[in-house]
């Protein structure tokens, strides 16, 4: 086994899906895995078959149509559960039961009612029962981090012994820290017999904001499979999120020097179909895949971005798919993206004439939050009218909109982003920043 290779693991289609609002139709959750299996999950949780029948179709016809990845379908520590679940798994290339069983003392008192021997003994049959089934068995044990830890050593252990080959270790309510998660991960490693022959799994929550941190604290220590979704979604604050976990590893393989099967660039279309499909918009500073993650507004920063990206990008847009940086003209913008704006729109001027352009454009952007195309067409005109020169080269090309101009020049340089969409213009209206009234206060490529 690769040690550096991790193992990615989505749950967008079940935990993700039981965020609240998320839910999706069996057309669109196949949908989605299509997508998954293009972006190159390792493993797609379909669902949880028994929980309903939409939810059994869904594993069912995600089974049959997506053969590359492993698809797993959840179920609890019970016969009825896994059977269902072995069913929905029947036309799978690479089935995988997931069973779980809560083992932290608050939940087998309040929620199970059941003692700690009665615990280890369910957990045990249960995956002895799915290993009857199923070769790739995987076992949680449901809110580990709050659970005794001698007593989850016992679980994991009992487990292993009957037959589970990945153990998941969740965060199911977010309370832990990075270094305790981490070492809750070593300590299963130094401590359970047979650790060595299983995959050990993180599944962490975000309700402190740490599931990445965690996750990758998790990984440090051993782990080789990571569990997250698309965008983050999951219970109350999410799951890690995937495209965070993956491109911190790939930004800082010097920190974290882990190898995943994605195809990046399609994070952000995977990010943005799952968005279309939910109606649940990515928030605009969200990392990676938000409409700002790789938008400059401030002038120094978009001086330095148009010299050189490097001066404020860590990664490039197109690595993670999305069609390009983007530069905002506001109040805050600089001389340098001022004139190259112009310049895109058709329009070259000398210095002085820039000046007069720069000043008129500040006086504009102190009134309006952002400064359009449009604006901008208008102030260029106002001043050519002023009795200053007139612009070196009036656009050849002005009947067209400058929307449509920017947005084919984004689908000419990015056809496998655009390549599923109806039309450039589509892509930017509907797919890229939402709704239309937002995306027009965006720039293009300044
Ligand atoms: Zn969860």
């Amino acid at each position: 086994m690769d040690r550096s290779r991790i193992t990615i693991f989505d749950t967008t289609l079940r935990d993700g899906e039981q965020s609240p609002g998320c839910s999706m139709s069996v057309p669109e959750k196949l949908r989605l895995a299509q997508q998954l299996d293009r972006l190159g999950v390792d493993v797609i949780e379909a669902g949880f078959p028994i929980a309903s029948d939409g939810d059994f179709e869904a594993v069912q016809s995600i089974a049959a149509s997506v053969r590359r990845p492993i698809i797993a379908g959840l179920a609890r520590a019970c016969k009825p559960d896994i059977d269902r679940a072995w069913q929905a798994l029947q036309g799978a290339a690479h089935p995988r039961i997931h069973v779980f069983l809560a083992t932290s003392d608050i939940h087998l008192k309040y929620k199970l009612r059941i003692s700690r021997e009665q615990c280890l003994e369910q957990a045990r049959e249960a995956v002895r029962h799915a290993k009857s089934l199923c070769a790739d068995i995987q076992f949680s044990p449901e809110d580990a981090t709050r659970t005794d830890i001698p007593f989850l050593c016992q679980v994991v252990e009992a487990v292993i012994a009957a037959g589970a080959t990945t153990v998941n270790i969740p965060d199911t309510v977010g309370y832990s820290m990075p270094e305790e998660y981490g070492q809750l991960i070593r300590t299963l490693r130094e401590k359970v017999a047979g650790i060595e022959n299983v995959i050990i799994s993180t599944h962490c929550h975000n309700d402190l904001g740490l599931a990445v941190a965690n996750s990758l604290a998790g990984v440090q220590n051993g782990a080789r499979q990571v569990e997250c979704t698309i965008n983050g979604i999951g219970e109350r604050a999410g799951n890690a999120s995937l495209e965070e976990v993956v491109m911190a590893m790939r930004v800082r393989a010097d920190r974290y020097p882990y190898e995943t099967g994605l195809a990046s660039e399609q994070l952000y279309p995977t990010s943005q179909t799952l968005a279309e499909i939910t109606r649940v918009p990515v928030q605009p500073n969200k990392a990676i895949t938000g409409r700002n993650a790789f938008a400059h507004e401030a002038g120094i920063h978009q001086d330095g971005m148009l010299k050189n990206p490097l001066t404020y990008e860590i990664m490039t847009p197109q690595s993670v798919g999305v069609p390009d940086s983007r530069l905002v003209l506001g109040k805050h913008s600089g001389r340098h993206a001022l004139a190259m704006r112009c310049e895109q729109l058709g329009y070259k001027f000398e210095r002085r004439e820039l000046d007069e352009i720069y000043r008129r454009f500040i006086v504009l952007a102190d009134r309006i939050k952002r400064v359009q195309d449009s604006h901008l067409l208008e102030l260029i005109r106002d001043f050519a009218g002023s009795g200053f020169a007139a612009p070196k080269f009036p656009p050849a090309a002005a009947a067209i909109p400058p929307l449509a101009r920017a947005a084919s020049a984004v689908a000419a340089g990015h056809e496998s982003y655009t390549g599923h969409l109806p039309s450039p213009n589509h892509a930017l209206r509907a797919n890229v920043f939402g709704e239309h009234h937002e995306q027009e206060d965006y720039l293009w490529g300044v």
